[in-house]
């Protein structure tokens, strides 16, 4: 098996990025497209982005949004004709609590595209998990609770919920699909002493890759980086630990801890990604990115509300260079890296191309 969190993933759709740039003729469909299909979420994380006060991410999102059913399946139509390769449901809300998901995912993989989900595992099981483990690509669960009590302090549920939700995870491996399940372990200061034992758990469970990342608490870097200082050490020798415990090879440990705190301030003027990866909200709006989700003001790129997505997305360029990234994205960019990755790829002299 490849590395799946590669940031290179990208330049293997060559014809995509040499149609990028705002001099360049003709517009390409995006590649991946994130789905949020429902803002309801029957959970209530402490450090949840789309509801922490103070935090650009979400702030405009209206947790009773979700996308009509007639909507999503004009919407996945139009994906299937534009060639869009693979779609990632996630939040706003919990894609499993969306009533039309399993249909969804049906008819784009009726239609040859690939998908995915976030999700806090505890809806994961009946039809919908069938679905997922032999349909889908990848389903990541996020979990950050270390046992039942810490769990349910964490997520504010009942206390016996994390006991359900690895069990969901090995049922969900015992359907024996092909679909990859990973954790994302969300590291507060809670969680910092606990990141090896957590990984052994949903190991233990099952899991064929885990993600730590760091919560995101502000949207000024230094705030986040003065929040996991004094536990930054300890969470790296967590991560080693852990390494060490399941050190067969079968799982990979993807540490994402310090990459995102460094991801702020931006030097580009115009944004690779957001033309490559957007998303579609459970407002029925497009935003350029995961990290703008519902912000209007900041992150919006249109409205489907009274237009199909291929008639709003190929509808002109223009839509896709407001946003200058050194003005406008002085916050936490999970694109970041590959932006500049994109960046060095078409800025390079093309009379020196040969000598590589
Ligand atoms: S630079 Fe990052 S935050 Fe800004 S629009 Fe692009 S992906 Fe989003």
């Amino acid at each position: 098996m490849g590395t799946i969190y590669s940031k290179a993933k990208v330049l293997h759709y060559r014809d995509a990025l040499d149609r990028l740039a705002r001099n360049v003729e003709g517009i390409c469909p995006p590649i991946h497209i994130r789905i949020k299909p429902t803002n309801a979420c029957n959970q209530r994380c402490w450090y949840c982005s789309y509801r922490l006060k103070g935090v650009q991410l979400g702030q405009d999102m209206d947790e009773r949004d979700v996308i009509p059913r007639d909507k999503m399946m004009e919407i996945v139509d139009d994906m299937v004709v534009m060639g869009v390769r693979a779609v990632t449901f996630s939040g706003g809300g919990e894609p499993f609590c969306y009533p039309h998901l399993e249909e969804t995912a049906l008819r784009l993989a009726n239609g040859g595209v690939r998908f995915a989900s976030l999700t806090n595992g505890s809806r994961l099981s009946g039809s919908v998990a069938e679905v997922f483990a032999h349909r889908a690509t990848w389903l990541r669960v996020s979990i950050d609770g270390w046992d039942d009590e810490s769990y349910a302090r964490q997520r504010r549920v009942a206390v016996g919920e994390f006991t359900r939700v690895l069990a969901n995870m090995r049922a969900f491996k015992r359907l024996n699909g092909p679909c990859h399940l990973g954790a994302a372990l969300v590291v507060d200061h809670a969680v910092a002493p606990h990141v090896a034992e957590l990984i052994q758990r949903v190991c233990e469970a099952g899991v064929d890759s885990v993600k730590v990342a760091p919560c995101i608490i502000s949207n000024v870097a230094g705030e986040n980086n003065e929040y996991h200082a004094p536990i930054f050490d300890e969470v790296k020798r967590q991560i080693a630990l852990a390494r060490e415990r399941v050190g067969d090879g079968r799982v990979e440990v993807f540490d994402s801890y310090h990459l995102q705190l460094e991801t702020f301030e931006k030097s580009y003027r115009w944004c690779p990604y957001l033309q490559l990866n957007p998303v579609i909200g459970a407002d029925l709006n497009v935003y350029a990115c995961h990290d703008k989700a519902y912000n209007l003001e900041g992150g919006l790129l249109g409205s489907l509300r009274n237009r199909r997505f291929c008639e709003f997305w190929m509808g002109g360029k223009d839509k896709f260079f407001r946003i200058d990234p050194s003005r406008h994205c002085n916050h936490h960019c999970v694109a970041n890296q590959r932006n500049i990755l994109v960046h060095e790829y078409l800025d390079a002299d093309t009379d020196h191309l040969a000598f590589v």
